[in-house]
């Protein structure tokens, strides 16, 4: 992948060198997943990206009380 001046280490020639099969972008077992909200909806990091975010701000507010 190299989209917006990034490429990813684990591309090797088009060919995740994670999942072994060609590089796809925020699907499980991708390093993105979970980590980045696409602009597109259907991709199945944003719901992984939502729960973490709402984990994260749910620990913060417990450190707080
Ligand atoms: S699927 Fe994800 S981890 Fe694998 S090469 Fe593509 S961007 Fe990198």
């Amino acid at each position: 992948m190299n989209q917006g001046g990034w490429t990813c280490p684990r591309d090797v020639e088009g060919v995740c060198d994670i999942i072994k099969k060609e590089c796809d972008p925020g699907h499980k077992g991708c390093v993105l997943y979970g980590k980045v909200k696409f602009a597109s909806e259907e991709s199945p990091s944003n719901e992984a990206f939502e729960k973490r975010m709402e984990r994260k701000m749910r620990e913060m507010m417990e450190e707080k009380e």
